[in-house]
């Protein structure tokens, strides 16, 4: 059953993960109105519930292990989706066991460090999730569209000449693999909107009041570097898939599926690390069922020695009964089935015959 769940979440992701060494043209390669053909909107929602539930119990494991630590990368235009996607995905983790960084425009102080020093400070710790929205990623996105915020890094004059961006895929690269090989799996996601589907939804924050805020001026100048954008993603996309750290392109003009296949690159995830509760030694197993005496001999007077187990014992007396109940009515009901199926019905009578 697990197996079978692993294999569809496996073939659902394949088609979306950028194969290292490859040469993405994102607008050749990648339709942002994708779907898979097994998939219907209206088996969405139980399928989104089912991606969050696995989510909700891996991330649980994550934490009692303590040894792995998942960061999750997500990139996407303006409207692509990254807030709702969060929202969503993570919706039934524990809070504590995620954190949620987003990254605008750095600060004087953060221009006063190395360039990926912002983000270094925001990495998950072990048994955690941690998530970027917006990430180091975008030092070879927004700031390779516009170079004038490359300027304001106060960069030595050889590192920003010549060859910077393939130096930066290199150091990003690096950094990644340095964080994998200690435990932090980076899984890196792009939400891949069409320029029609931005227009609907840059549209829709216009029309509607209560989705004003979200809008800005700056979002309409972004929309004209559109194809600049573009170029800057298949060079990324080419450049930082590693087997360490691939890329997921996902289409994101229809949201629902865009969520589904987030939570299916994370449960994937979770699933190859395929973290476990930290199991205790005979001796300490023994310890604790000393203690587990010491507190029965507590008990009070009229209560069980261990109303835990006293409780456990009751419910599945219960839902054994439940179940013999259930078993003998569906006898009954066969029973009364072929016995109705011997004799001929009187014309017209439509009541119970119990
Ligand atoms: P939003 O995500 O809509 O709140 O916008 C954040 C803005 O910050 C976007 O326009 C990003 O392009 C911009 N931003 C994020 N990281 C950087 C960076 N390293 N350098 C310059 N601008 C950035
Ligand atoms: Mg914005």
């Amino acid at each position: 059953m697990a197996d079978e769940r692993a294999k569809r979440i496996a073939e659902l992701i394949k088609p979306l993960r950028v194969k290292p060494g490859s040469k993405v043209n994102l607008g050749e390669d990648y339709d942002p109105g994708y779907k898979a053909d097994s998939l219907k909107k209206k088996d969405g929602a139980e399928l989104l519930r089912t991606g969050i539930a696995l989510l909700a119990d891996y991330q649980r494991r994550l934490a009692a292990q303590n040894t792995y630590g998942v960061l999750v990368c997500l990139q996407a235009l303006d409207a692509g989706g990254k807030d709702g996607t969060i929202r969503h995905v993570m919706s039934g983790v524990n809070p504590q066991g995620v954190t949620v960084s987003g990254f605008k425009v750095p600060s004087a102080e953060e221009l006063d460090h190395d360039y990926l020093w912002r983000y270094a400070c925001r990495l998950p710790a072990r048994g955690q999730i941690g998530i970027f929205n917006r990430s180091h990623y975008e030092e070879v996105l927004v700031v390779r569209v516009h170079p004038e915020n490359l300027d304001r890094q106060q960069l030595p004059r050889a590192a920003k000449g010549k060859g910077v961006w393939e130096r930066r895929y290199r150091e990003i690269n690096d950094w990644e693999r340095y964080l994998t090989d200690n435990g932090f799996r980076v899984v890196k996601l792009f939400l891949n909107l069409s320029k029609e589907e931005q227009r609907t939804r840059f549209l829709k924050r216009i029309d509607v009041p209560e989705k004003n805020w979200k809008f800005s001026a700056a979002d309409v100048r972004e929309r004209e570097r559109w194809d600049d954008y573009q170029h800057a993603f298949s060079q990324m996309l080419s450049a930082t898939s590693t087997r360490w750290a691939p890329w997921y392109v996902i289409p994101a003009d229809r949201k629902w599926f865009a969520r589904i296949c987030a939570a299916a690159v994370i449960v994937h995830t979770l699933m190859e690390i395929d973290p476990r509760y930290p199991t205790v030694s005979a001796d300490r197993r023994q310890q604790l069922l000393t203690v587990r005496r010491e507190l029965e001999d507590e008990a009070p007077k009229g209560a069980p020695a261990d109303p835990f187990a006293a409780k456990e014992a009751n419910e599945a007396k219960e839902a054994r009964e439940v179940a013999a109940t259930k078993a003998r009515a569906a006898r009954n009901g066969a029973a009364r089935a072929s016995s109705r199926a011997g004799r001929p019905r009187a014309a017209g009578r439509t009541g119970s015959e119990a």
